[in-house]
């Protein structure tokens, strides 16, 4: 395919999920935020429809899809709708892509079909109560026992936990510190020792919560371990952080879908409110807002497709992933409120969806690094060198 061809089997590929997504999850958007409910009819649409799949290569039930056609997918997805937009991240790029790059054949035989027909919903425990920013202080064990690992510890904000069927994990495997001897396993909703808590309110994404997970002498078979914790070197806590690349990417994605939609509303909404007589858009006030948040937008659609076409082994360039997801974190926030602002008081009332957007666009800067953090890996990534952040 040339590159002209390309791009029209982009476009055409954009305008089929982007009147998917509008005549199948528009309606209900703001439903999910406002009674906190997760969009379970939306999942099973998508299920059915193949696109869980998207990403997962075709000889396990997938269609394969490259990593610039999933930016477009979850950008059009969560322009639509945000909460249906973190299913479907966490479908494309969370733990099943994991095990895509990182599992055994029997792994991927056994996970990821059930992952495209949506019997499996994977969520992700990393973050801990005292380990958030700082991953590598983590302090979940697992411990060896026969043909078993014995895990014991706790994990924080877990996306979709509550729906999850498994959790895949990070730990510490042996007793180490730091990086080296953290690997990933897969816990079964349901097996003994295995508890998860109760998504609590809060600002965006209300429609998925995250959850607290117990693990209390927890027994997991060793053919769910993922990633062997190498307590000899960091090895395998590099392997597992490379494997989340893609997320970035995604979670890039998914900003400037938020972002585009909240743009487009006050584009129309500032052609048609008159205030002095004229539209609020003559007034050169409006049109630089307006010049701002389009260039911005623009910047990081440039960025997110650098970053999903300019692959190293078939995966994103950790600087462009990064300088992705740090700009387009930033860009979705000062665009949202933008929008706001130029809606007036109208914006600020739950009549119009400007509100929803600027609260779901605010984890974005959190979930997945911070953008404090992630500024650490773009300078880390200049120098060549990482800097330690430890006092001492
Ligand atoms: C919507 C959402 C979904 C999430 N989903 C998941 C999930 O599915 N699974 C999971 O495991 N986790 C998840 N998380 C957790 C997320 O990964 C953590 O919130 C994040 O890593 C930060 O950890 P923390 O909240 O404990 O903040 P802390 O690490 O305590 O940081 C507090 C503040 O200090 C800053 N800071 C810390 N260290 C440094 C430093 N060295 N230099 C400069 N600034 C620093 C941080 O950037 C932040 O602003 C989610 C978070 C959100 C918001």
């Amino acid at each position: 395919m040339d590159r002209k061809e390309h791009e029209a089997e982009l476009e055409e590929f954009r305008a089929t999920i982007r009147r998917f997504a509008t005549d199948a999850f528009a309606q209900k958007a703001a439903y999910w935020d406002e009674h906190e409910e997760f969009p379970a009819a939306n999942r099973a649409l998508l299920a059915r429809l193949g696109y869980l799949g998207l990403v997962i290569p075709e000889e396990y039930g997938g269609s394969g899809a490259s990593i610039e056609h999933a930016s477009i997918f979850l950008e059009e997805i969560a322009r639509v709708c945000f909460n249906t937009g973190l299913i479907c991240q966490l479908a494309v790029n969370g733990p099943s892509r994991a095990i895509e790059i990182l599992g055994t054949p029997e792994q991927k035989a056994r996970w990821l079909p059930k992952c495209v027909t949506g019997e499996h919903m994977f969520g992700i425990g990393i973050s801990e109560p005292g380990a958030g920013s700082a991953v590598t202080d983590l302090s979940t064990t697992a411990t060896e026992d026969g043909d078993a690992y014995i895990v014991n510890g706790q994990k924080a904000f877990c996306t979709g936990g509550t729906q999850a069927t498994h959790v895949l994990i990070f730990a510490r495997f042996g007793k180490t510190i730091g990086a080296k001897g953290i690997g990933a396993l897969i816990v079964e909703k349901g097996t003994p020792g295995f508890d998860i808590g109760h998504p609590g309110p809060k600002m965006g994404g209300r429609g998925v919560g995250e959850v607290e997970l117990f693990f209390e002498n927890c027994r997991v078979p060793k053919e769910n371990v993922l990633v062997h914790g190498d307590a000899a070197s960091t090895k395998s806590f590099r392997l597992l952080m490379s494997s989340f690349g893609p997320e970035r990417v995604g979670n890039a994605a998914m900003c400037l879908g938020v972002a585009q939609a909240a743009f487009d509303l006050a584009v129309s909404y500032s052609s048609e409110r008159t205030q002095f007589g004229r539209p609020i858009c003559e007034f050169q006030g409006i049109q630089w807002k307006i010049a701002d948040m389009a260039t911005q937008i623009h910047a990081a659609r440039l960025m997110i497709r650098h970053a999903a076409t300019s692959l190293e082994d078939g995966f994103p360039k950790p600087l462009d992933a990064a300088c992705a997801k740090l700009y387009a974190n930033e860009m979705v926030q000062r665009v949202t409120n933008e929008a706001l602002q130029i809606h007036g008081h109208y914006g600020y009332t739950r009549e119009f969806p400007l509100e929803r957007m600027v609260r779901d666009a605010r984890g974005f800067a959190l979930g997945g690094g911070t953008v404090e953090i992630l500024r650490n890996t773009v300078a880390a990534l200049v120098y060549g060198r990482s800097f330690d952040q430890r006092r001492g």
